[in-house]
């Protein structure tokens, strides 16, 4: 755990979110500030800063979000409609929390190309 990391924070239970999904790698919470109708983040419980930071150990995390992520997709009732998985990577791309992180969206159409 970082120490001054939110959402190892989040993770370790010290700051709330809306949890719909852990596991022994993943916490998947609702985003507090939603794009979509449904707007979960998924997070890995290891401290990644960005995706730059991922190295091949990381392989099976990494397809374990996507599966993970598809799952809540279904679960949720949004997957056959479609749906979008975004990583922001550093300032240009938008990354605020320096955590590595994979917003599920879905519930409405999305548009191309992102803002
Ligand atoms: O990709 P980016 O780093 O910008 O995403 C961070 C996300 O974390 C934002 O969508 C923000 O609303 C969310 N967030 C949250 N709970 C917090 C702080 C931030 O869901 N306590």
């Amino acid at each position: 755990m970082s120490t001054d990391c939110l959402f190892c924070k989040i993770i370790a239970g010290e700051i709330p979110a809306t949890v719909i999904y852990e596991d022994t790698l993943l916490l998947v919470f609702r985003d507090i500030n939603p794009q979509a109708p449904h707007h979960f983040l998924i997070v890995p419980k290891k401290h990644i800063a960005t995706t730059l930071d991922l190295t091949a150990e990381d392989n099976e995390l990494v397809g374990h979000v996507y599966q993970i992520a598809g799952k809540i997709a279904r679960d949720s009732g949004f997957a056959a409609d479609g749906f979008r998985v975004v990583n922001n990577c550093n300032d240009a791309g938008g990354q605020t929390v320096g955590h590595i992180h994979f917003h599920l969206l879905g519930g409405r159409n999305m548009t191309w190309p992102p803002g």
